[in-house]
């Protein structure tokens, strides 16, 4: 898969208003997949690349929405998120829809947790992956086959 591609075919269809996508690069990893504000780089995980389209096509909505509202997975976000729901669904992409709709309900799920419970799990898997952030690790959850 050409990803520079996909990544122009998602900002045209799902931002189409987002202005700055010439300056961001994108790129394969065998790490998690993650949006790098500070370098403005979109890295995505080979294997998240070799699954259904549609899978494909949230993975990159997801990133990208990171790319655009930044700081994480914020109220912002979300509603960025709502908005690409909707045009998945004027284009009677329905199957996409739902996988919007369900990683809504999961990261806002996720993200309100406690910080007790956040900073507990984060405790529990850093033993093994000091330097993970706690978005970090909500992108590894919700990317786990
Ligand atoms: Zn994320």
């Amino acid at each position: 898969m050409n990803i520079r591609k996909k990544f122009e075919e998602i900002v045209r269809i799902y931002f189409p208003k987002w202005k700055n996508w010439r300056s961001w690069k994108v790129r394969r990893t065998t790490e998690g997949s993650e949006c790098k504000e500070s370098s403005k780089t979109i890295v995505f995980n080979r294997n998240e690349l070799e699954k259904d389209a549609v899978d494909v096509d949230l993975l990159f909505i997801h990133e990208i929405t990171h790319a655009v509202t930044q700081d994480g997975h914020n109220q912002k976000f979300l509603n960025r998120l709502k908005k690409a729901k909707t045009t998945a669904s004027q284009l009677h992409r329905s199957e996409l829809e739902n996988l919007i709709e369900k990683e809504i309900e999961m990261v806002s799920k996720i993200e309100k947790w406690p910080d007790y419970l956040k900073d507990t799990i984060r405790d529990i898997v850093t033993i093994d992956n000091p330097d993970i952030s706690w978005k970090e690790l909500v992108e590894a959850s919700l990317s786990t086959p």
